[in-house]
């Protein structure tokens, strides 16, 4: 690895990734999260602006009792207020008193905002910005100077916004940040923006991108390709609005595609990409997005037979990059057009070997075909289809039945629906009742109520989603549909589907296939 340019990361997750809608980070969240950065190998992490909340000062006091080994706490502030000294700021003294050794101090370099929304002269803010850098320089910080809306500020006035970056200069920052805030930028102009404002420059720069021209990616690699030294950028690509440029994909470019390096450590960091981007999904409490490049559940996973048939000959026929290099994994889905390498690649998942010349192959095959001509979509409902592979080797799969349910709704009196369920388990029998907000609710209660007499352990296992489909179109309102239901328990998640022309039958025999896959499948897949 030897003489590869390396080029550093700011992560802000923490910083500009805390400001995306529906998010909240807890202190612990960003202690957690700057760990996990930190084990990745960025070099900086963004903790917050010290002076403007007391929830990010908190943050930069509990950090201090962890010896990170790769990455360096940063803070970030804004330059001082106009018509006052540094002295007299209290916002950016705060930042001194962090005790953080590098400051992320962000100036204006567009005249639509220097005059507009601070309301104040070219030359104060040019001021602003070199005497902010010169204070924190002299309380004895290093201070990477943020140009927000650099390439705005470019194409209307490209003197000025030089000039501001020539102020940063001059007060002593060490890297001279462009920034894409309003994200609209596109690559063509990036590249020939950074080739004009390069040659003003004696100080390395950086990129800092938004995706709200879907070119966060694009405009980072350019800037890098043109020399920056520095990127900044989230996990997952959270931010406001269309959110920054997600780091998930600018770090495989630089490290397996660019010829640069990126990560602190051994090497093998790069690895524990996938793991990073699903940590900050459940800490921010969404849902990973399955397309996600490199990290996404769907970036590796293959459907259709002809590109199954030739991936299972040579894997780069269809993909980009070997998914272990990225910590994923390669996934075939099954569908009526794959075949048996599919089946036993399935059964692998949870822990079952199956040979390739095994008359069960071609029995689940058959079945899987048969359902899937039928309008089932096994592809997605993997646990239905795990359930197909284990009744085909001969395992149990009915730890308990349902010998009768009814669910009734009331439209007229507004009243909630009620179900009655009948379930065997071994020589018991049981039978409950539920109400609830639909017939479907109801009966979902029922059968719970009745499982958790010999199952409790059951009582974790959640529903996520219920979605109906129509399959086919039948005369008037008798049209067959499909029901997927996803369930899940701690961290695993799992699927089912039923078709019927009764859309209660066709949810109740869901709802009983994704309890009997919890109780029986002794390995579930992880997602
Ligand atoms: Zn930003």
């Amino acid at each position: 690895m030897v003489g590869k340019r390396f080029v550093d990361i700011l992560d802000t997750t923490l910083r500009d990734g805390a400001q995306t809608r529906g998010v909240s980070f807890s202190m612990q969240d960003k202690v957690s999260i700057a760990l996990r950065l930190d084990e990745i190998g960025v070099s900086y992490i963004e903790g917050g602006w010290p002076g403007s909340n007391p929830k990010d000062q908190e943050f930069f006091r509990a950090i201090k009792n962890y010896s990170l080994k790769n990455s360096e706490i940063v803070a970030f502030g804004s330059t001082r207020k106009k018509g006052i000294s540094t002295r007299e700021d209290e916002i950016l003294n705060t930042l001194v008193k962090s005790e953080v050794k590098t400051a992320v101090i962000f100036g204006k370099s567009w005249t639509l905002h220097v005059e507009k929304v601070f309301r104040s002269t070219l030359e104060e803010n040019l001021n602003m910005i070199e005497e902010t850098v010169r204070y924190l320089k002299n309380n004895g910080m290093r201070v990477l100077y943020d140009a927000e809306h650099f390439f705005d500020g470019y194409k209307e006035d490209p003197e000025y916004a030089l000039s501001t970056l020539k102020a940063a200069e001059n007060g002593g920052a060490s890297t001279l940040i462009l920034c894409d805030t309003n994200g609209g930028s596109l690559p063509l102009e990036v590249g020939s923006i950074i080739r004009t404002t390069k040659k003003a420059l004696k100080t390395p720069f950086g990129i800092h991108t938004h995706n709200d021209g879907g070119c966060a990616v694009a405009n980072t690699l350019v800037a890098i390709a043109e020399g920056a030294t520095q990127f900044h950028g989230t996990v997952n690509g959270l931010g406001e609005r269309c959110g920054n440029v997600d780091i998930c994909q600018v770090i495989p470019a630089l490290e397996h595609k660019m010829g640069l390096r990126c990560l602190k450590g051994a090497g093998e960091n790069l690895r524990g990409l996938t793991a990073l981007s699903k940590y900050v999904y459940e800490l921010a409490n969404q849902r990973p997005s399955d397309s996600q490049p490199y990290v996404g559940r769907n970036a590796f996973s293959h459907k259709g037979g002809v590109h199954i048939d030739a991936m299972l000959k040579t894997p780069r026929t269809y993909e980009h990059l070997e998914p272990s290099i990225v910590g994923n994994t390669r996934e075939f889905m099954v569908s009526e057009l794959s075949g048996r390498s599919g089946i036993i690649s399935k059964a692998s998942e949870i822990g079952l070997t199956l040979e390739k010349q095994s008359p069960a192959v071609d029995d689940i095959l058959a079945e899987v075909k048969r359902l899937e001509a039928k309008g089932h979509h096994l592809e997605n409902a993997t646990a239905s289809l795990h359930l197909i592979i284990m009744k085909h080797l001969g395992l149990d799969i009915q730890p308990f039945v349902v010998t009768n349910w009814i669910s009734t709704t009331n439209l007229k009196s507004g009243a909630m629906s009620a179900a009655e369920v009948d379930v065997k388990v071994g020589s018991k029998k049981y039978h409950e009742i539920g109400e609830g907000v639909g017939p479907v609710h109801a009966l979902d209660l029922a059968l719970r109520r009745a499982l958790l007499k010999s199952f409790p352990d059951l009582k974790d296992t959640k529903l996520l989603n219920y979605k109906v489909t129509v399959v086919d179109s039948g005369t008037g309102t008798a049209s067959e549909v499909r029901v997927f239901i996803e369930f899940s328990h701690n961290k695993t998640l799992w699927a089912t589907t039923a078709l019927s022309e009764n859309i209660l039958e066709a949810s109740c025999k869901a709802l009983i296939e994704g309890y009997t896959y919890r109780l029986v499948a002794n390995r579930l897949p992880k997602h």
